[in-house]
């Protein structure tokens, strides 16, 4: 019924959108930065909004008819300055990488240098890996977590800014199971004296709930996705203080993009009002203790954690000593087959290939709205070990696929 319209004039679209909607019912979405929107951040995006031009900012538009795309935008605003405390919000950014964009338009020069996580050890393409626009215009440099703690290597972060000189410190990471000691990243940066830019893409939920620590305060700029663990549907976000609002602004518009995607921006309004509301401090709360639930009954079936647990919504399991033969990617499949769909991921000290790495990555933020508690999560962790235990054997996937089904039957995404 919801894709009526859509059925009328396109049945091929109808069809892909509704096995969407049924695979996401009939699997576990435990790509860490996954997560599903109300169906109100849904309507939302679906609305006419999508048709309006509105480059620009709120009361200062390019073009007539903005008052409702005004609406939509200091609601935004406001409702993002009181989840996280920011002084300066920019919710125009199509996507996580383009704040990034936008903040490294508003303070670098082409040539500049950024010193970031390298990308296999946690950190993100936007953050500077060669094939990205940030890896081409900017001069960068990494430092590492260490392999023996599975931990940011903090020393290695000061002594590489001592000598590489950056002109920004990015922090925040896509695969980092543990808090991140933002006043120790601002600590490198300054003695660099150079810009802290802290992505909090994966956990702005966490941070927003205070079930993360924040670096609204301590770094320059603070960017994220509005997807992930904040169900705000798909798009980015950019805080800042106030002297550099204007910087920011027009580094976004007109700077990267153009117009804004107006009913995106709605969504984010309709879902920062949800993370408002007292029940989303108890689902950020849960999605953690989900994540060390899972990650201590793996432990239990005897595989090893990157930096031995977690404190955020992921956890990161390197095969390497559990299961020898058999890779991220082997395991990746083999999970997708029986409806639990996580990915590979490399781990710190990386010995296979990006391609085919040797860990894999859970997240909870997506289980957690489809209710999940600990004890549901350990069934989970139950269901991940016996596939993992038994690669390539049909029976066993059989048994796996009919409780992974029972456990979404029992919690349905979409009433
Ligand atoms: C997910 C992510 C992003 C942004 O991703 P988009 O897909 O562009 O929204 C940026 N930084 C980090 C660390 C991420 O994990």
């Amino acid at each position: 019924m919801r894709y009526d319209k859509v059925r009328e004039v396109d049945d091929a679209v109808a069809d892909a959108l509704e096995g969407e909607d049924e695979r996401q019912e009939d699997t576990l979405a435990m790509i860490a930065s996954e997560n599903h929107a109300s169906e109100a951040v849904l309507q939302a995006q679906g609305s006419a909004l999508t048709n309006k031009y509105a480059e620009g900012y709120p009361g200062s538009r390019y073009y007539a008819g903005c008052e409702y795309a005004d609406d939509v935008e200091e609601l935004a605003i406001e409702r993002a300055k009181e989840l996280w405390g920011a002084d300066h919000v920019n919710v125009q950014p199509h996507s996580g990488s383009s704040a990034n964009m936008g903040v490294y338009f508003a303070v670098l020069e082409p040539g500049d240098k950024i010193l970031s996580l390298d990308l296999t050890h946690g950190g993100h393409l936007s953050h500077g890996h060669a094939a990205n626009f940030a890896g081409k215009l900017y001069e960068v440099e990494h430092y590492e977590i260490d392999p023996e703690t599975g931990r940011i290597d903090y020393d290695d972060l000061q002594e590489t800014a001592a000598e590489f000189d950056p002109d920004m410190v990015v922090s925040g990471f896509s695969a980092y199971p543990r808090a991140v000691d933002w006043e120790a990243v601002q600590a490198a940066a300054d003695a660099a004296d150079a810009y802290h830019m802290a992505d909090i893409a994966h956990i702005t939920g966490l941070v927003a709930a205070g079930e993360h620590p924040s670096p609204v305060g301590i770094a320059d700029f603070v960017t994220g996705s509005t997807h992930k663990t904040i169900r705000a549907g798909r798009g980015g976000i950019i805080m800042c203080d106030e002297e550099y609002a204007d910087a920011v602004d027009s580094a976004v518009f007109p700077g990267a993009q153009g117009g804004p995607l107006m009913h995106n921006v709605a969504g984010k309004a309709v879902g920062f009002g949800e993370a408002l509301q007292p029940e989303f401090a108890e689902y950020a709360a849960q999605v953690v203790q989900n994540a060390k639930a899972l990650g201590a009954r793996l432990q239990e079936h005897g595989f090893s954690l990157v930096s031995g647990g977690t404190d955020t919504h992921l956890v990161l399991a390197d095969l390497r000593e559990s299961h020898p033969d058999v890779s991220g990617g082997d395991a990746e499949e083999a999970l997708d087959e029986v409806g639990i769909v996580l990915n590979a991921n490399t781990v710190p000290g990386e010995t296979r290939s990006a391609f085919d790495p040797s860990g894999i990555r859970a997240g909870t933020p997506a289980l957690t709205t489809r209710g999940f508690d600990t004890d549901d999560m350990e069934t989970v962790a139950d269901c991940i070990a016996r596939v993992v235990d038994n690669i390539g054997d049909a029976e066993v996937y059989a048994e796996v696929a009919a409780d992974v089904q029972e456990l979404c039957d029992d919690h349905p995404v979409y009433d």
